[in-house]
């Protein structure tokens, strides 16, 4: 049986495993490491410390389904409409663009339950805090160095973080690299941007009519969505929250800043835009240094092998593009090059 190690617990992490489990069933022993604390990447949804009833999503905010996706992808998007995972988005938002034929769908419990549909019917083995430092060839398998200072062997393993994170890892990968693929990983370039979640009382009501709000002409905040309200998880005993996007023009300004030192500037902007905001019990900070690709990697759909035997690939949406059904479309193009190697 081989040991294939999947880095990366976010949609095409969880896709992968569970696409190759569907495909190798028992031939596979499908490993999932992730150095954070839960599943999801950049597809998490986040709780407040003190809360069970509070969630919002930090990243991704919802799933639009262009004509030519819906079909391509659609055996994915009926098992999580099956699922209940993925449901019609029918609240307001305020500015966004249509395209004919699109779909857009929320997540009633939240983006990260896509992610955890997926790993549950992986069957894989899920470790979270494991991060991943470095991997050196040891003859047909490859030894996985962790930041803990351990080490394990695979025989096949696939890198799902964005693709400065994989050039950032020590051992052979940089040697293997062809000049091509060095300048093809090279060239991928990330937006940044800062979210915040704000969490309120119960009985707070928001009084605009909106889900979420596309905000224009302004420079620091440039998406802010009532989040339960955004997934129809308001209701009685739930209290209500709120996220806050910044734009790509202030992630750049304040990226190298601590997130708390953040917080307070864009909450400031917030309350110039939405004045009667009630006081948060709980606000949460995130930093999101590789936010979407603006520039992903050419002439390279879906995925990049860097190894052929044992077998070193690279997935995600530095591959294809920064959505979900990026993340589909590499997941599948992994798969493909798994199912022929192993
Ligand atoms: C603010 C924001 C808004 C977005 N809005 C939307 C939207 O509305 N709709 C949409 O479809 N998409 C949206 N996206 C894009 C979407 O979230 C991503 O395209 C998708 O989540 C990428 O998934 P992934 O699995 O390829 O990568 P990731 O989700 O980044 O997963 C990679 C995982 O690898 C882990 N990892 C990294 N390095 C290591 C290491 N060394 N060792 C172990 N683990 C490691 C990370 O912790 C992470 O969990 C948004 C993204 C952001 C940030």
């Amino acid at each position: 049986m081989s040991r294939v190690l999947i880095v990366g617990a976010g949609l095409t992490g969880s896709l992968c495993a569970c696409l190759l489990r569907r495909e190798l069933q028992n031939k596979v022993h499908i490993v999932v490491w992730d150095k954070a604390k839960g599943s999801g990447g950049r597809m998490s949804t986040s709780r407040p410390p003190d809360s069970s009833s509070h969630s919002a999503d930090l990243g991704a905010q919802y799933i639009t389904a262009t004509a030519a996706y819906a079909q391509s992808h659609h055996s994915v998007y009926s098992e999580l409409m099956a699922a209940g995972v993925l449901q019609p988005l029918d609240g307001l938002v305020e500015g966004l663009r249509q395209r004919d034929g699109s779909t857009d769908y929320m997540t009633p419990l939240g983006m990260s339950s896509v992610v955890k549909h997926f790993l549950s019917e992986s069957g894989a083995d899920l470790f979270f805090e494991r991060h991943v430092t470095g991997l050196y060839r040891r003859g047909a398998s490859w030894e996985v160095q962790r930041k803990a200072g351990d080490s394990e062997m695979f025989d096949a393993v696939v890198l799902t973080m964005p693709v400065p994170q994989i050039l950032q890892l020590q051992g052979d990968v940089g040697h293997m690299l062809s000049v091509e693929q060095k300048q093809q990983l090279d060239g991928v370039v990330y937006s940044s941007r800062f979210a915040l979640a704000l969490f309120f009382p119960p009985d707070v009501v928001f009084s605009f009519p909106w889900a979420a709000r596309y905000v224009t002409n302004n420079r620091s905040i440039c998406y802010i969505a009532a989040d339960s309200r955004k997934r129809n998880a308001d209701g009685p005993g739930r209290g209500p929250s709120l996220v806050v996007h910044t734009s790509v023009p202030f992630g750049v300004e304040h990226l190298e800043k601590d997130k708390e030192d953040v917080q307070p500037i864009i909450l400031q902007e917030l309350h110039k835009l939405l004045p009667d905001l009630p006081q948060p019990i709980s606000i949460k900070c995130q930093k999101w240094r590789y936010s979407q690709v603006l520039t992903s990697v050419p002439d390279c759909p879906g995925h990049m092998t860097i190894h052929d035997r044992p077998l070193l690939v690279c997935g995600g949406d530095s591959f294809v593009h920064s959505n979900f059904d990026g993340c589909v479309e590499s997941a599948l193009s992994v798969l493909s090059v798994l199912k022929a190697s192993l």
